[in-house]
């Protein structure tokens, strides 16, 4: 893509706070953004394609890449594996391009150990009861699951502040906006 090696960005934000519909938008919106695709053991939702969305592995082939020492990161969330193959990050990154990792909380602190200075953003909701209400209207979890997402969610904000952005959700072209400008604003001061 260029000959500068792109940046890594640490983007999190708690289940239902909107952060796939942005990426979505950030992704058509500018071309250097590409988003490492995760290795995961939970199910696809209705919708997920295999390789697009998400690696879909069995617990078996995810603990082997853990023996091999392949993951940049990785975390067991709401009772299934996530994590981020190295090799892809790096590659694309040797290619130019900006590689967001869509990363819950506990993974995210593993890399800013890492990467002390990683450009770092933290998506909040407007508020709790929005985040609920937009849980409940994705409809693709039952409520015993809606429940562990929000208590997580309350537990996750806790950790906003080691974010070096916070972004709030409410209006969708405000907030993706918002992103671009944090990312063109870190790419020109690390020239
Ligand atoms: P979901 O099941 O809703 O797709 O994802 C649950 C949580 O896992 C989200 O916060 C999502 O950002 C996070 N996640 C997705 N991929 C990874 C990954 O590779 N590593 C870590 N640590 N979290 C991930």
């Amino acid at each position: 893509m260029s000959n500068k090696r792109g940046t890594l960005v640490l983007y999190t934000g708690s289940s239902g706070v909107g952060k796939g519909t942005l990426m979505e938008r950030l992704l058509e919106a500018d071309k250097s953004i590409k988003l490492s695709v995760s290795n995961t053991t939970r199910k696809p939702r209705q919708g997920e394609i295999d390789g697009v969305h998400y690696n879909f592995v069995t617990e078996d082939e995810f603990v082997d890449l853990i023996n091999k020492d392949g993951y940049l990161e990785y975390a067991k969330y709401c009772e299934n594996y996530y994590g981020t193959p190295k090799q892809q990050v790096y590659d694309l990154l040797d290619d130019g391009y900006n590689v967001f990792l869509e990363i819950e909380v506990q993974g995210g602190l593993q890399i800013m150990e890492k990467y002390p200075d990683i450009l770092s953003i933290f998506i909040l909701p407007p508020s709790m009861d929005s985040l609920e209400r937009r849980l409940r209207r994705r409809g693709t979890e039952d409520e015993e699951t809606i429940q562990k997402r929000l208590a997580k969610a309350e537990e996750e904000i806790q950790f906003k502040d080691r974010y070096k952005y916070n972004v709030v959700n409410g209006d969708l072209d405000v907030a993706v906006n918002e992103i671009l400008d944090i990312l063109h604003k870190e790419i020109e001061s690390n020239k």
